[in-house]
């Protein structure tokens, strides 16, 4: 196992009808922001579950956050945040309002020229502006982590950002928020949750066996629950343990100890800058080819995958890794999710070489837990991806 520090500071309030717990989190003396996204929350009543439980508090509003938040829409809330003097920001949506939410958080105390040089910078983000979450849409782990991830659609990028200073101090988790949410998005949450579980547990042995078993736990979890929320996301159990699994799976626990690969959300995070696939979505089209294409460094990872997720019995490890692959591909097919990038965009060709163009601009020469994906690979993979 390798050495590793472990804080997460956030606090979880999860369960039934929490949201009214919302006044007692947030400082009496605060100013608060209230940030969302295209309105959903106040066709689903989250709206006014939030704004009822914020009665006593000065609070300020802006909507409008768009799926992959956009960096020119994030920075308006700068100037409201200057004109009102907030002093906290409240999150209410999915992991777009929530990552959004952190770039301003940082953007709100940084005193250099641009906002976007924090992105461009790539160092830990250790200050901002202190915020907290209601989550509406399981699937990034963003209301437990201190990660996020900005576009700038004009030069179509979409990049990292996160940090020590980024965690939210709560998050309030109401299961109940899943019967609104549309099949298309409950699939994109199963899948990318899985996908976080993937990148952190298929990479070369580490012999950190409890967090092994916390993985497969959780990718366990999510085929299991995958079937019954797809068919009725009213389902009370179903939609808990579909939230607690998404949050789980990226909160930095899993990923203690073991090497992280990250290299399927790098490729797929161009992929959405590209062609605005959703964020799931790149994901499945990657996955495939690149476990196949590192099938050698991967395999005894995907074999035991195979046996303790799958129950997969026969073969040899090669043979087991396969199964795993195939599975996998499956259980995103089970979801109504399509894996390959023709089936998306009719302008696919090209799209290998461009993404090794900039990978190697950005001095991305090699990634993956091995750092040994340099942009020849990652062109190879995303072509066996087409
Ligand atoms: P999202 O982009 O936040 O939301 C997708 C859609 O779902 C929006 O149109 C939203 O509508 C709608 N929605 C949200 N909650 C709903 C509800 N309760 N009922 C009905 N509709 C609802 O989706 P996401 O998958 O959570 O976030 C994706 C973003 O997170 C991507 O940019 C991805 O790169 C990033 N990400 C971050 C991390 C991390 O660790 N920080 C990890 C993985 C991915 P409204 O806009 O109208 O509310
Ligand atoms: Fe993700």
């Amino acid at each position: 196992m390798n050495d590793f520090q472990f804080q997460n500071p956030t606090k979880i309030i999860f369960g039934k009808d929490q949201i009214k717990k919302l006044a007692d989190e947030i400082p009496a003396n605060a100013k608060v922001l209230m940030l969302y996204g295209g309105g959903s929350i106040k066709s689903n009543g989250i709206y006014n579950q939030v704004t009822e439980a914020l009665s006593k508090f000065e609070v300020h509003e802006m909507g409008g956050i768009p799926p992959n938040p956009e960096y020119e829409v994030l920075i308006k809330a700068l100037d409201i945040i200057k004109e009102k003097n907030i002093t906290y920001l409240l999150a209410v949506g999915g992991g777009s309002v929530i990552d959004g939410t952190k770039f301003i958080s940082a953007a709100a105390v940084y005193d250099g020229d641009s906002p976007w040089d924090l992105i461009t910078r790539q160092k830990p983000v250790t200050d901002g502006m202190p915020f907290g979450t209601v989550l509406t849409l399981p699937a990034t782990g963003s209301e437990m982590n201190s990660g996020s991830v900005i576009t700038r659609r004009e030069m179509k990028l979409k990049l990292p950002i996160g940090g020590p200073g980024l965690f939210p101090k709560f998050s309030i988790l109401d299961p109940q928020v899943v019967y609104s949410i549309p099949q298309r998005q409950i699939a994109n949450g199963l899948a990318d949750a899985f996908t976080h579980v993937l990148e952190q547990y298929t990479t070369y042995p580490a012999q950190a066996l409890l967090q092994d078993r916390f993985a497969e736990g959780i990718l366990q979890t999510l085929v299991e629950i995958a079937p019954a929320i797809m068919k009725d996301n009213n389902d009370y159990d179903a939609a808990a343990n579909f939230m607690w699994s998404c949050t789980m799976a990226l909160n930095g626990l899993i990923q203690k100890g073991v090497p992280t690969d990250w290299s399927i959300h790098a490729i797929g995070h161009e992929l959405t800058a590209l062609y605005n696939i959703d964020h799931a979505r790149t994901l499945a089209i990657i996955t495939k080819s690149l476990y196949t294409y590192n099938l050698e460094t991967k395999k005894e990872k995907l074999a035991q995958m195979a046996e303790r997720v799958w129950g997969v019995t026969e073969g040899d490890t090669q043979e087991k890794a396969r199964a795993a692959i195939n599975h996998i591909e499956d259980f995103y097919q089970s979801l109504g999710i399509k894996t390959k990038l023709s089936e998306y965009t009719e302008d696919y060709r090209g799209t290998a070489e461009f993404i090794a163009e900039r990978f190697t601009e950005r001095g991305m020469t090699g990634i993956g837990e091995n750092k040994n994906l340099a942009p020849d690979d990652v062109a190879k993979i995303v072509e066996m991806s087409y």
